[in-house]
């Protein structure tokens, strides 16, 4: 009970009457288009200043997990960053002028890779109800609906802030609300102005009729002009698929010839592509079946939770090279079933983890997934040693990277790769002191441990605070779009 009475005293006290209404509102259907933004209201989001520059240091005498099979653990190591990339990692370093951070009873390791993130949900925090008309899916889909682009930046923004603050530096931004082209310029922007690694999906929006064609030449279009999207190439594209339903349930034809369209184009595009798949334990089967019997399958796809999948699927999977992302966290929330990871893993395929999104899981604390992935995996086995941290950690690392088709350039400390890596301090009450450095990660790590965080080289956090991003105005902005987004909510009918 106080549960429910401080989430609604949360609502009530940042987003005022709009979202009170909400769930009342959904009976009657939500505006398909966001009304024009009347004088004075949802002033633009000030600006970020811009990003650090990439400058030359050493991190010098930690304990260095570089998650490079190679190279291994380096207790008292340092890492030479340079020109955005990773110049050398080793003991006692030489790198004359550069600046020397003391990372002293600190653990440095890969940054973590998210692989399935909804960022454009993150100002509805917490907000899934208790009830069905209050849960996951009527609620983003009401204030989707009646979002605009600059909610969409807005949103976004406060998930990139939390990921920097995390220890989190790439993400495969999932956004399933692109409304028109500027929903996704907009979201794009809050990608760039971060500073993060990123794929960043182009998907379908909030409330699309089933047979509703998208709008593919506007996604032909970003994909020409991506460049101006890319960040310096820190930003690649992606695709969300709509996929075809399984053996006992398919498509309808006319929905599967869309589909068909949709796969196609991106493949002709050599964009990599994401499907929401088979997502309950007790989901209809061959949903995966159905993929391979359509020839679909692929190392370009990543699919994601995937929890209906029997052991013949998951070979399947496994022989066309596709990876897949599991979201413990909210896979547990909304009830989807226990983590097939080790099962997936087992079969061969390539996993990693995610967010997902931040209205059921509340925050998206990396650490705090894998933990909840590890001791999941271990209760279901009734085994102490089902999985290792250090197996959980390459999940959220290098096998992260893998999915997103980018190990070539982060996922490990190892010379050569771009620069992306995290310092997590150990002397606060939670940690104290190294013990086992990969358990810690796992077990006691919260994103406040976290001190430093290097993105291609630029430094986002330093001593626990974000160096390009304002969070208090990151918060402010967020908070103020929510107001207006709930304000545009239909009232229910009386
Ligand atoms: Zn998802």
């Amino acid at each position: 009970m106080s549960r429910i009475l401080n989430r609604r005293g949360f609502v009530q006290s940042v987003v005022g009457a709009g979202a009170a209404t909400w769930a009342g509102s959904l009976a009657f259907g939500a505006a398909d288009q966001a009304p024009a933004a009347p004088k004075g209201q949802n002033q633009p989001a000030r600006r970020a200043t811009g990003l650090p520059a990439r400058g030359e240091f050493v991190v010098h005498n930690d304990h260095v997990l570089t998650m490079d099979p190679v190279l291994g653990d380096i207790p008292g190591g340092d890492v030479h960053v340079r020109n955005g990339e990773i110049a050398a990692v080793g003991k006692n370093l030489s790198a004359p002028g550069a600046t020397v951070l003391d990372a002293r009873r600190m653990i440095v390791l890969p940054g973590l890779v998210d692989t399935h993130w909804h960022m454009w949900t993150t100002f509805l925090r917490s907000m899934a109800g208790d009830k069905p008309e209050q849960g996951y899916f009527p609620m983003t889909t009401a204030y989707g609906q009646v979002m605009r682009p600059e909610d969409m930046y807005r949103s976004t923004r406060l998930a990139a802030a939390e990921a920097i603050y995390s220890g989190i530096t790439t993400v495969n931004d999932e956004c399933h609300n692109v409304r028109g082209h500027d929903y996704a310029v907009e979201d794009i922007r809050a990608l760039q102005e971060a500073g993060l690694r990123a794929r960043w999906s182009w998907g379908p929006y909030r409330g699309i009729p089933p047979n509703q064609p998208r709008d593919l030449a506007d996604f032909e279009a970003l994909h020409r002009d991506w460049t101006k999207y890319s960040n310096g190439g820190l930003i690649s594209l992606g695709f969300i698929w709509s996929g075809i339903g399984a053996i006992t349930s398919p498509a309808s034809p006319e929905r599967f010839e869309l589909s068909r369209k949709e796969i196609e184009t991106a493949r002709r595009l050599g964009v990599p592509i994401s499907l929401h798949t088979s997502a309950k334990e007790n989901a209809p089967p061959g949903w995966i079946e159905a993929l391979a019997t359509e020839k679909f399958l692929g190392k370009d796809l990543l699919l994601i939770h995937v929890l209906g999948a029997s052991p013949e699927e998951m070979k399947l999977v496994a022989a066309a090279g596709a990876s897949i992302s599991v979201s413990p966290g909210s896979e547990l929330r909304i009830g989807y079933g226990l983590t097939k990871a080790c099962a997936f893993d087992e079969a061969g395929i390539n996993v990693c983890v995610s967010v997902d999104t931040t209205p059921l899981t509340g925050n998206a604390h990396m650490f705090g997934i894998l933990k909840l992935l590890r001791n999941a995996e271990n209760a279901k086995a009734f085994d102490e040693f089902k999985l290792t941290a250090r197996r959980a950690l390459e999940f959220g690392t290098i096998q992260g990277a893998r999915a997103l088709g980018i190990d070539h350039l982060t996922g490990s400390l190892t010379p050569g790769k771009r620069a992306d890596l995290i310092l997590v301090r150990t002397d606060s009450l939670n940690m104290g002191f190294i013990t086992d450095a990969a358990h810690l990660l796992v077990e006691a790590t919260e994103p406040a441990n976290v001190d430093t965080v290097v993105v291609d080289g630029r430094i986002l956090k330093r001593s626990g605070k974000l160096t390009a991003l304002d969070p208090e105005q990151v918060i402010a902005d967020a908070a103020a779009a929510l107001d207006e987004v709930g304000k545009r909510l239909p009232r229910a009918r009386s």
